[in-house]
């Protein structure tokens, strides 16, 4: 019997279909430095074409595919016999990594806080981490909030039987319960009474509301049930939104939004205290807020970084809510913008940090989130684990990462500033050449973002067609990939911006071959003849 023949195609057959429909469902089968290899068949021949990644593993390989070094550490723990997995030990490799984190962003940041660090799989579970702590936070701190409210209680009762205080008829309007009959101006035990189940079942009905995320407009923060939810795009979170959290989503450009969220959300515990004589009511502002999430440089929002302005009011304003801001930088940060992390350009100051991609080198999946001391939780690591986080493999290429980072007293990052200067300026020459079909070149160091002018009113049926499902850029890489041998993608969320990430190894022969390559997917698009677009 040909069981393989009677097999259908079982892993993601739609997605690789819809890859087909632009010519990107090709298989890598070799890759170095900037360097892919796909299988072809020529003349009924395999033959392996050279691809130059831009896409650089959606951010993930700063220092290219199967960087030497990175496999040298790599062998080495595996010709060592390395217990990989040893879950529940002593892990002094994963603090060794903990410890080089915090020297560095003290470094960036001027931070004299240590940052605790719980490692993770991916990018998407270092963020929910990150909300999991928050959200353990504020209910301890919500917890610890209601037992000092619930401690007065029993010190008013006893002041007012003792008549050491009164309650005054202001503070029962106030609590908009009427004095029991018969309970007279100077208190009483009933008042008190009421008073009290008013306060508690107020604050009870706060409590038990659901914690408020904030997040930005355009934001990516991962697909899993939860990071979904704090993810902006309809597309894949609404599906999902009976399973998740919260989110209320700010927009750029509108100041005021803060302030009006702050408004509409905030909410006061009250408190029964005796001062001087008498029973007041005091305010304590209910921890709602659980995090405010944020990526210095939209990553999947189409490569847009976050302006000094909204970083400065979304500090603030976790000041001013007692909201922790989880910086996400899964995508920017790991040197990609010149630092390890690109908050630091911005003096944005993180409660929390995600960091995953290039974390494991290209070769471990790896990921961490870092918390702030004065935030910490140490009862999170009893209830947070996973079988695979904070393995020896994935610590020590990570470890390697960050002294590939460091050596020559930060070489790389100066590289990622330098090489990216240079891929920016050369697709700054083809916007300038080409305004009407390019709208604009953005980002910072090796995170860069070309996006196209809207093409969904075009006169050529193909490629409006394309942008009116939102495969316009999808089109354009199979173009790029089999015309010039060039990988790159749209960001997940804005399909009209191609991203360049690829890793400090590239040359200045490879940045002329992308502006070549756009050059020419400019040419198609400003003359409309989809007939030149190769993707196959
Ligand atoms: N956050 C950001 C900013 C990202 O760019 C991504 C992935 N593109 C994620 C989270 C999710 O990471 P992962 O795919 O490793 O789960």
């Amino acid at each position: 019997m040909n069981s393989e023949n009677a097999v259908p195609e079982l892993a993601e057959p739609n997605l690789r279909a819809l890859l087909a429909t632009a010519g990107l469902d090709v298989e890598y089968v070799r890759a170095e430095g900037n360097t892919l290899y796909r299988r072809s068949e020529t003349g009924g021949e395999s033959v392996e074409i050279p691809v130059l990644d831009c896409a650089g593993g959606y951010g993930s390989l700063m220092f290219g595919h199967n960087h030497p070094e990175l496999l040298a550490v790599a062998r080495r723990l595996l010709d060592d016999h390395t217990p990989v997995h040893a879950q529940f030990s002593s892990h002094p490799y994963a603090n060794s990594l903990a410890a080089e984190l915090n020297r560095i962003i003290r470094r960036e940041t001027g931070s004299e806080e240590w940052y605790f660090a719980t490692f993770a799989n991916s990018g998407a579970e270092a963020v929910e981490a990150a909300v999991k702590h928050a959200e353990l936070d504020r209910v301890l701190r919500l917890a610890e909030l209601t037992e000092r409210i619930e401690a007065t209680g029993d010190q008013v009762r006893a002041a007012v039987d003792s008549g050491a205080a009164v309650l005054p008829d202001e503070v029962l309007t106030r609590l908009g319960v009427e004095r029991p009959a018969g309970t007279g101006a100077a208190g009483g035990a009933d008042a008190v009474e009421a008073a009290l189940a008013k306060i508690t079942e107020e604050n009870a009905r706060l409590r038990a509301k659901a914690p408020v995320f904030l997040a930005l407009e355009g934001g990516f923060h991962g697909k899993l049930m939860g990071s979904v939810q704090l993810t902006h795009n309809a597309g894949y979170r609404e599906p999902f939104a009976a399973l998740g959290v919260r989110t209320r989503f700010v927009p750029d450009g509108r100041p005021e939004a803060l302030e009006e969220i702050l408004k509409e959300e905030g909410a006061t515990l009250l408190q029964l205290v005796v001062e001087d004589g008498l029973v007041r009511v005091v305010e304590h502002p209910h921890p709602v807020f659980c995090a405010f999430l944020v990526e210095p440089i939209q990553g999947e929002g189409g490569i847009r970084p976050l302006s000094k302005e909204l970083a400065r009011s979304i500090q603030a304003f976790g000041e001013a809510a007692d909201c922790p801001v989880v910086i996400d930088e899964v995508q920017s940060g790991m040197g990609r913008t010149g630092a390890l992390l690109a908050s630091s350009h911005l003096g944005l100051r993180g409660d929390y940090y995600a960091l995953a991609k290039s974390l494991g080198g290209g070769l471990a999946k790896a990921s961490v989130m870092l918390v702030r001391e004065s935030r910490y939780r140490p009862q999170f690591e009893l209830v947070h684990s996973s079988t695979f986080a904070k393995d020896s493999f994935s610590c020590h290429i990570a470890l390697k990462v960050l002294e590939l980072l460091e050596a020559d007293d930060g070489r790389a990052y100066r590289q990622a500033t330098e090489r990216g200067a240079a891929l920016h300026g050369a697709l700054e020459r083809v916007r300038a050449a080409f305004p009407d079909v390019v709208k604009d070149v953005r980002g910072k160091g090796l995170m860069l973002g070309f996006e196209f002018q809207d093409q969904s009113l075009a006169d050529d049926e193909t490629i409006a067609g394309a942008a009116g499902t939102g495969m316009f850029g999808y089109v354009i890489a199979g173009h790029l990939l089999h015309a010039h041998g060039i990988r790159t993608f749209p960001t997940a969320s804005a399909t009209n911006t191609l991203r360049f990430e690829p890793s400090v190894l590239l040359t200045d022969d490879e940045i002329g071959r992308i502006e070549k390559a756009l050059t020419d997917a400019c040419e198609i698009l400003r003359a409309q003849a989809s007939d030149r677009l190769v993707t196959s």
